[in-house]
């Protein structure tokens, strides 16, 4: 069964995977219409919301080769040692993990 997935700006329905647009908010993955998400970087929400959206080309491949560092810096190739090393795992491990979770939780369910 398709969920109800709604815009973080104004509330309406979100129909179609091409008018969704995900974003990262502080630590959580929000959706909005297309039109709505760039309203909402002109606001005062921009101050709690990163300008690149989840689920475009960028995002991906972003989330990829955060996800490549990561594993690059966790298996010690990369030169950060210590407790940095555990640190930016975590900092850089969002982007994957976001994008997953935009995947998983908004666009399957949309046509
Ligand atoms: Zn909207």
């Amino acid at each position: 069964m398709k969920r109800f997935i709604t815009c973080q700006h104004c509330g309406g329905r979100i129909r179609k995977r091409h008018d969704l647009v995900t974003a990262l908010m502080i630590f959580s993955v929000v959706p909005y219409h297309r039109k709505c998400f760039s309203q909402a970087l002109m606001g005062c929400q921009t101050l709690v919301l990163v300008n690149q959206p989840i689920n475009s080309l960028m995002g991906t491949v972003g989330a990829v080769v955060a996800a490549l560092m990561a594993f690059m810096i966790l298996l010690g190739v990369a030169p950060i040692s210590g407790g940095l090393r555990f640190g930016a795992t975590i900092a850089i491990f969002v982007m994957p993990v976001a994008r997953i979770y935009s995947y998983l939780t908004y666009e399957r369910e949309l046509d």
